[in-house]
């Protein structure tokens, strides 16, 4: 997918930009002797923007415009070290909900619709997001934010919430909540945006299945306004994203070269009008690929497909690299087992051990599940963990993002 002239144009006015705000990445391209770009050549010879810059330009570095065209800040977690402080202007705030709204009506998602939004308000892109999206395509928001499950279920059920917006650990929290008060009946929802965590095929069919609803994945990253610069359409076959908001490229995160479309690498992401914080080749760490061809609805936003994990969560133990999406993949292999399970990584007596809990779906013989999973395992990775099989809820469930590898190694 490469750039094309319109979107060139608006990079070299956002190379204009930096420059005059003289930020981190207008230094990078003045010492680079860069001013502007002609060819994808000299696109692709841009030097990458990186989280750790955003860090450094704590508190409001990034701002590439003057300070009273700011009228809103919001911040990504800060989980290590500084958290990242990105400015909006109302422009910036505008395209935001307008990139929103396509989301939902790419969902099917109306002005009838009663859209109950579970991610959390505040200094996160999360909540706030959903809401703007909501109020222009004129639905109705019910602002509920996380967690009081109890009202959250009685507003569900007493305003006849249609649309869910949630995390996919929320999400089947709730389904499960539902399930067990057996008040199915009294639940109206059609269809869940669910956003913000790499999610397995089998949770997402435990969510769709058991509240009986449509699923789309949401994308977007506080960096580049926040959830809602893509979404999966109704043939769901990867997500749509919105190429007059953003350039997107897929590079391989080892060599930073662009991947032919179809082959998977980490997604680098350039704000084509952005102008509070504007972007350009941010590297996000997101795993996908484009989808090359065209989608079955006819659209001419091109796709990426279901982020796949993150290219720095990439674990080694006994010497082995891996990603923790190698063992979901394995787990979903056994249809005894359920979509729910954690893995924690310890050093016990001198080596590295790793030890998986994954739910049963059902009562089986646990003991030769776990040495199934546990040559499966062995047979694709090459190493062998201890693997318990428990019942049916026995992990935590979470209000947002589910940990599923825990590592004790360097607690
Ligand atoms: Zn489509």
């Amino acid at each position: 997918m490469q750039i094309n002239e319109k979107q060139l144009s608006q990079v070299n006015h956002q190379i204009g930009r930096l420059l005059a705000a003289d930020n981190f990445y207008g230094r990078r391209l003045k010492e680079a002797g860069v001013s502007h770009v002609d060819t994808v050549e000299e696109f692709l010879n841009l030097p990458f923007s990186e989280k750790q810059d955003l860090r450094d330009a704590y508190p409001l570095g990034l701002m590439t415009c003057r300070e009273e065209e700011i009228v809103r800040i919001h911040s990504s977690s800060g989980t290590t070290g500084l958290p990242v402080i990105i400015p909006y202007t109302a422009k910036d705030v505008d395209d935001w909900g307008e990139m929103f709204k396509r989301c939902y009506m790419f969902a099917g998602i109306t002005e009838k619709d009663r859209i109950q939004i579970t991610p959390g308000y505040g200094l996160w892109t999360a909540g706030i997001g959903f809401q703007n999206g909501c109020e222009k395509l004129g639905a109705m928001a019910i602002p509920m934010g996380p967690g009081n499950t109890e009202k959250q279920l009685q507003m569900m059920m007493d305003l006849r919430s249609t649309v869910i917006c949630a995390t996919s650990s929320y999400a089947l929290l709730l389904a499960e909540e539902i399930e067990k008060r057996g008040i199915r009946d009294r639940i109206h929802l059609k269809k869940g945006v669910i956003g913000s965590e790499r999610w397995g095929e089998k949770m997402r069919k435990r969510i769709s299945s058991e509240l009986g609803i449509e699923l789309y994945d949401i994308y977007g990253l506080t960096e580049i306004y926040g959830p809602g610069i893509g979404i999966n359409c109704k043939y769901d076959q990867g997500m749509h994203y919105w190429d007059d908001y953003i350039y997107l490229e897929i590079i391989d995160p080892e060599t930073g070269k662009n991947v032919p479309d179809g082959e998977w690498g980490e997604i680098v992401i350039t704000t084509l009008v952005k102008e509070g914080a504007p972007l350009i080749r941010f590297r996000t760490h997101d795993l996908s690929r484009i989808i090359p061809g065209e989608c079955p609805c006819g659209s001419h936003f091109p796709r990426i497909d279901v982020i796949s994990g993150r290219s720095d969560d990439m674990v080694k133990i006994k010497g082995v690299n891996f990603f923790p999406r190698q063992i979901e993949e394995i787990l979903a292999l056994f249809p005894e087992l359920s979509s729910e399970y954690q893995i924690r990584i310890s050093h016990l007596d001198g080596k590295d051990t790793m030890r998986i809990y994954v739910e049963a779906s059902g009562s089986y013989d646990f003991k030769s599940l776990q040495k199934s999973v546990a040559d499966a395992v062995k047979s694709r990775i090459g190493f062998t963990p201890l693997v318990y099989v428990v019942e049916l809820g026995f992990l935590p469930r979470s209000e947002k993002k589910t940990k599923r590898v825990i590592d004790e190694r360097f607690a």
